[in-house]
């Protein structure tokens, strides 16, 4: 008990300020890498000096305890978490054993959670809600299906999204939130950058409580267009997947 209130207590005065950040890059490393992955990739990766990138890393939820003790100017995110804090939820992962471990964010939301775990708006609203509480940032992603953009509904999609995934307790201090067009992701293909841009800036503008958060473009990032997609005005970053399992390819997308 005085154990986890000092945890806590410590958690709270090294809570990551987002803010500060004037760019993020979150590697997803969805279901892949081992230890000898993981040496190899951290041995290799150059990790920009500059405090101003803020290079999250998140692997498989095995690995996050080993890769946290490996960190070297980048932090540790996680890929889920459950929105219980305990109780019989057979192979799920707590808050607070996040906590324990120190981990500073968690994508929640992902398309692929969504589509093949049946994951809803709420759910990931309340796992949200619950991570703030631990003070963990999550990354809240959305985006709309090649179907639902053909048919013109990209802004009504992404605005229910918003409005269902994002909790009352989320503000520009404690969440980010991801656009991920769900036929970019591992596809290759990736909108204009007018259309990124255009899209993030509806996000912003969604809500007055959206305008100052920090929005990451994710969907087939990879060394050649990184640049150019995080330095629209209206995007704070990348989520990347298929790109970030590549340790040459992801120095070049943080360096450059
Ligand atoms: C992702 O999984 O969040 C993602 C953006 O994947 P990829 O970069 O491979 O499209």
């Amino acid at each position: 008990m005085v154990a986890s209130i000092i945890i806590l207590s410590i958690r709270e005065i090294i809570m990551i300020k987002i803010n500060s950040f004037s760019s993020f890059f979150v590697a997803n490393w969805k279901l892949n890498g081992d230890f000898k992955f993981i040496d190899q990739f951290l041995d290799n990766l150059q990790v920009p000096s500059d405090n101003s990138k803020c290079i999250v890393i998140c692997p498989t939820s095995t690995y996050l305890d080993y890769i946290r003790h490996k960190k070297n100017n980048f932090y540790v995110g996680a890929q889920n978490v459950s929105e219980h804090e305990k109780g019989a939820y057979t192979g799920e992962i707590s808050c607070n054993a996040l906590s324990d471990l120190n981990i500073d964010f968690c994508i929640l939301g992902h398309s692929e959670r969504r589509q093949l775990f049946n994951e809803t708006s709420t759910d990931v609203s309340l796992k949200s809600s619950k991570v703030i509480e631990f003070k963990i940032v999550p990354i809240v992603c959305i985006g709309e299906t090649l179907e639902e953009k053909e048919n013109g509904k990209t802004n009504n999609i992404l605005s229910q999204q918003l409005e269902d995934s994002i909790p009352v307790s989320s503000n520009s201090d404690n969440t980010i939130i991801a656009y991920e067009p769900v036929w970019a992701i591992g596809t290759g293909l990736t909108p204009t950058l007018e259309e990124i841009n255009k899209t993030h800036q509806f996000i912003k503008n969604h809500n007055t409580k959206f305008e100052n958060f920090k929005v990451l473009y994710g969907g087939s990032v990879n060394a050649n267009n990184a640049n150019e997609i995080v330095s629209l005005s209206n995007v704070d970053g990348a989520l990347i997947g298929g790109a970030s399992l590549n340790y040459d390819d992801f120095t070049k997308i943080i360096k450059d």
